[in-house]
């Protein structure tokens, strides 16, 4: 494994390394389990946190056809940052949104309603270019798409009409699972066979999409009915199962992608009965050393954690010992003597003994989604073998 010259010169409080080969090896194993099928790699967020113009090349080099994102400001920031060749699609708009540039940018765009049919078809005219449109059906998630029914049928037909006069190419029809990550859970059946009615119909009225996809992580990971023609995977390109109770990264060959660690910044020997950090929530049980630890809630540590998170120091566990504080929180190191700089490893793929991002969203509460993106830009990214 190659380090780069970054890794070396990074600040010393705390970083997250990115594993780029680990990375590129999920989008592999990704690849594999839906053979027949592209794969979109979700890069939304900042690649939930890793860092989307990286991630995305290291996807892409792995073999990931579609790159994927929410908003049409990332997906353009991908195009510009020469991430060309590849598809591009975006999903959650807004009135008034960047249409125009989508379509310069060649991207998919995603249309749940007639308002956004009607703003892509006059961005369209002005440009002087078909956008690549792909509609949206709520097949049971009730968020965001459209209505089965009357909805759809008028949907569909606008399209179609938008499409003979050439302002748009119908490129898709896809939909999104509620309840993919709770196998048998009625509702993934149920949804499965509404989006194949929405295709039908859409079809029969003379759509011919490129792709037709529904499948998340947890559908890619479980559900070769689901595969179709395209897998939208997000956590599991970072290496995260979507949910403890479908299996661990290693039953699925994936590996996780993001270590983070800092750097002790004190090390001090406390009598017994002191209280630590704001709101004295944890009290020496006796005498005893204390670690400072220069990651917070600034930092994306979640202050839910406080008292629960477990941190990996000298080859020992230990836990966050009362609040974690908007930039530093306390680990009671029961008397131990690490050197100030000492790492201190919150989570990583879990083969070094450290805890695994999956800990801290069961000590906060939360799922490991939101531990990995929310890590916030106080953090260097170390990227590691990054030119393979
Ligand atoms: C985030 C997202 C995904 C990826 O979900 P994972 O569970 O992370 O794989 C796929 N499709 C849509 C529409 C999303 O918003």
């Amino acid at each position: 494994m190659t380090e780069t010259a970054a890794l070396r010169t990074a600040p010393l409080r705390a970083r997250a390394e990115i594993d780029l080969a680990a990375l590129r090896a999920n989008v592999r194993t990704l690849r594999a389990l839906a053979p027949g099928a592209a794969l979109m790699s979700v890069v939304k967020s900042d690649a939930y946190g890793h860092g989307a113009v990286r991630c995305a090349r290291a996807a892409v080099e792995a073999g990931a056809q579609w790159l994927g994102t929410a908003t049409p400001e990332e997906a353009l920031v991908l195009r510009a940052a020469g991430l060309d060749g590849v598809r591009i699609m975006c999903w959650l708009w807004t009135p008034g949104g960047p249409w125009r540039e989508a379509i310069e940018a060649d991207l998919d765009v995603s249309v749940s309603g007639m308002w956004a049919l009607r703003e892509v078809t006059e961005a369209a005219g002005q440009a002087g270019a078909a956008a690549r449109v792909q509609l949206k059906a709520d097949t049971g998630l009730g968020r965001n798409g459209c209505q089965p029914g009357e909805d759809w049928a008028e949907l569909v037909g606008e399209a179609l009409r938008a499409q003979a006069a050439g302002l748009i190419r119908v490129t898709g029809l896809w939909s999104h699972f509620a309840c993919a990550d709770e196998p048998g859970h009625p509702s993934v059946a149920a949804q499965l066979a509404r989006f194949r009615e929405m295709v039908a119909y859409a079809e029969t009225q003379g759509v011919r999409p490129e792709v037709r996809h529904i499948a998340n992580s947890p559908a890619t990971l479980t559900l070769p009915d689901s595969h179709f023609d395209l897998v939208r995977t997000g956590i599991a390109t970072y290496g995260i199962s979507p949910s403890p109770e479908l299996g661990s990264p290693a039953d699925f060959g994936l590996r996780p992608v993001m270590t983070l660690s800092a750097s002790l910044a004190l090390v001090k020997h406390v009598p017994g009965g002191h209280g630590v950090s704001y709101g004295h929530s944890y009290t020496t049980p006796g005498e005893t050393t204390l670690g400072l630890v220069p990651l917070g809630y600034a930092d994306g540590i979640p202050r839910h954690a406080s008292g629960a998170g477990p941190v990996l120091v000298g080859g020992k566990w230990r836990t966050v010992a009362g609040r974690i504080a908007m930039d530093q929180f306390v680990v009671d190191l029961g008397g131990d003597e690490p050197e100030p700089g000492a790492e201190a490893v919150l989570f990583g793929p879990g083969d070094r003994g450290e805890p695994t991002a999956e800990d801290w969203a069961q000590a906060a509460g939360t799922i490991a989604y939101e531990i990995v993106t929310r890590i916030g830009t106080r953090v260097p990214r170390v990227y590691r073998d990054a030119s393979l």
